[in-house]
């Protein structure tokens, strides 16, 4: 489809949809909190689901055992929408943080490797950026996407 300008919130909760059973059943508990208003980002629907099925995946793959995750959305300014994603759970080994993005790298007995991969590749086509950071307790995966047509 073509590039066009969507709620985020949507596309999340779409998301959030096909993954809700599986949370449940593994003990996951997943907070989705966005501004009042819509808080948009432009670009491919198709590209941005696929990005979040992948990102959604890997926190729960994260948690085996349960836990939690903190979706959230917001402006960084008239331009920039953020939208973090953020688990509990075992962190990313310091050597591994700068291969994560690179194909068929995976730490998982039956992972493929390709998602994060993916995720960077539409993140780029979509003008995007993505950054994926340790925290006390677990990672963050943070993408900051144009909210609405950039202008040039
Ligand atoms: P795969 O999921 O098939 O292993 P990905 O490209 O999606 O491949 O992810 C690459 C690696 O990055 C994973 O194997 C894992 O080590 C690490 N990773 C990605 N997301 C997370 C996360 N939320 N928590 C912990 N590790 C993660
Ligand atoms: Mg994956």
């Amino acid at each position: 489809g073509e590039d066009k300008v969507h709620d985020s919130r949507k596309l999340i909760d779409q998301i959030y949809m096909l993954v809700r059973q599986e949370c449940v059943r593994k003990g996951i508990n997943v907070y989705i909190k966005t501004e009042d208003e819509p808080v948009t980002i432009f670009g491919n629907s198709d590209s941005f689901k696929n990005m979040f099925l992948n990102i959604i995946t890997n926190a729960m793959e994260a948690m085996d055992k349960g836990g939690s995750l903190n979706i959230t959305a917001s402006y960084i300014d008239e331009n920039r929408t953020c939208l973090n994603f953020k688990n509990t759970g075992e962190r990313i080994l310091e050597e591994n943080l700068g291969k994560i993005f690179e194909p068929f790298f995976t730490t998982k007995e039956r992972g493929t490797g390709l998602g994060l991969w993916l995720v960077y590749k539409e993140v780029i086509r979509n003008k995007g950026s993505i950054k994926v950071k340790n925290m006390a307790d677990g990672v963050d995966v943070e993408l900051i996407l144009p909210s609405k047509p950039l202008e040039d």
